[in-house]
């Protein structure tokens, strides 16, 4: 990748209702590496942070970390998801959203929460793509599972009615 910008650059962006409330969408095609957002907000000395209850804490090091919940900070619009089109760097002790790859008009922004959110939030909600098929691959599983249950089932009762059947003609 080349060097990052660390200005954000003036993409068309919008807010918009997405899968789990609001999210940001991008209105035309987005290059990868492209700087898309400060990640901003107060910042908080660890003492608040321990107290706070914001579910937009940006850790930034173990002195830093950004309380992205004012209403300025559009990139706390950004939903998460396990596999992202967008990412987080840090650089200067500042957050800025880069974009992963190239984007497309209409698609969602998103970034990855990192493992400690998603243990704590999402790991049961999250409804981005790789949840989704893993989601549809452990349901067909299941499914799987019952249909060869009821085939075992119907083949059983097919042979009780058949062995009922001998009975009488014997
Ligand atoms: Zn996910």
């Amino acid at each position: 990748m080349p060097r990052l910008s660390y200005t954000p650059g003036d993409y068309d962006l919008r807010v918009g209702r997405s899968a789990t409330g609001l999210g940001i969408f991008a209105e035309q095609d987005i290059p990868k590496g492209a700087c898309l957002y400060e990640y901003v907000g107060p910042q908080l000395t660890k003492e608040q942070e321990e107290k706070s209850k914001s579910k937009y804490l940006f850790e930034i090091n173990a002195r830093k970390t950004i309380d992205g919940t004012v209403r300025w900070n559009t990139a706390r619009y950004i939903n998460h998801s396990c596999r992202p089109n967008c990412e987080p760097n840090i650089y200067k002790a500042r957050v800025y959203i880069h974009a992963k790859r190239k984007i497309k008009a209409g698609e969602e922004l998103n970034y990855d929460y990192g493992k400690a959110y998603f243990d704590q939030f999402l790991k049961d909600i999250c409804a981005c793509p790789k949840c989704a098929e893993k989601k549809a691959a452990k349901r067909a599983a299941a499914s799987r599972v019952r249909a060869k249950t009821v085939t075992k089932a119907a083949k059983k009762t097919s042979a009780t009615k058949k062995a009922k059947k001998t009975k009488k003609r014997a």
